[in-house]
């Protein structure tokens, strides 16, 4: 569904919360979408820089198979957990 984010979707009923949930709809989508597109944006950096298999806590090797299943990881497996 596509929500218009600069709309005002005030129903003019002062007891009809729908339009703060919408907005803070809205802001939940946009913030997990910056949130991926910045993740994207890291591992393209990666690959252009020819780092896209080595893990940024060690420098070891990412497994291949890992990259392929989530192409936006960072680090090896041992040093998944800490931070993505
Ligand atoms: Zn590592």
């Amino acid at each position: 569904m596509f929500v218009d984010v600069n709309k005002n979707y005030d129903t003019g009923n002062p007891g009809d919360t729908s339009a703060v949930k919408v907005q803070t709809w809205n802001r939940n989508v946009i913030t997990e979408l910056e949130a991926e597109l910045s993740g994207v944006e890291h591992a393209l950096t990666r690959l252009e820089k020819g780092i896209y298999d080595t893990c940024e806590q060690c420098g070891n090797k990412i497994d291949l198979s890992e990259i392929q299943e989530d192409p936006l990881i960072t680090r090896c497996q041992q040093h998944r957990g800490c931070i993505r």
